[in-house]
């Protein structure tokens, strides 16, 4: 027989939550506007979304800032048409700490390899913790989204670590998928919202390319 992937499991999942009388509260790792675009229109009718900003990886803290403004822009905008009350969950930005610790002992891994990899469960974990704390009943992250990253290797990431966060469930995604791809860049283009070049650390300004 043949295994469920995880868009399947997705469309049987949203189908299922569709049914409940109250919406589930949903913690949504951004990274940035566009990025976010798809799985906000997407999910929003579903469950009761709030985002959450943590992304320490992105160099220089002038493009943090701008990713950040921008996702604001682009979530009051969203409010403002749906009639909905999204909000965004700030952690401290400290790409040097992140850097030192983490990204530079991967620093000649090629975009999208080990380095990448731990990047991705790094703030996969934070978004469980702080959905494990704070009561929310699903998780995820919009980083599925992206043409560069891998939607089955984040999965399988998110995947193990949830295990380690029984209370919460996480919602595997495949955010490129349905009109995930063309919605944001139909947003980016016809709102003029910012789409960055590059993924975020120094590592990746050597690999220009629309995320
Ligand atoms: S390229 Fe992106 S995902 Fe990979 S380590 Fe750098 S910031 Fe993280």
């Amino acid at each position: 027989m043949n295994k469920k992937t995880d868009h399947q499991w997705e469309i049987e999942k949203l189908k299922e939550l569709k049914q409940l009388k109250n919406k589930p509260s949903l913690l949504m790792h951004s990274c940035c506007a566009v990025c976010n675009s798809w799985p906000l229109e997407y999910l929003y009718s579903v469950f009761d979304i709030t985002l959450y900003y943590n992304n320490s990886n992105i160099y220089p803290q002038s493009e943090y800032d701008h990713r950040l403004g921008e996702l604001h822009k682009y979530v009051d905008l969203f409010n403002e048409n749906h009639k909905t009350n999204i909000t965004i969950i700030e952690e401290p930005y400290d790409y040097e700490t992140y850097h030192k610790t983490y990204l530079v002992k991967r620093s000649e891994d090629r975009e999208g390899a080990q380095r990448c990899g731990m990047c991705y469960a790094l703030r996969i974990t934070e978004a469980l913790k702080y959905a494990s704390v704070h009561k929310f009943d699903y998780v995820t992250t919009v980083m599925t989204i992206s043409r560069q990253k891998s939607a089955d290797k984040i999965n399988g990431i998110a995947r193990k670590l949830a295990t380690g966060y029984p209370e919460v469930h996480y919602f595997y995604s495949n955010f490129k998928k349905e009109k995930g791809i063309d919605f944001s860049v139909n947003v980016s283009k016809g709102l003029g919202i910012y789409r960055q070049e590059y993924c975020g650390c120094e590592y990746s300004t050597d690999n220009l390319h629309e995320e």
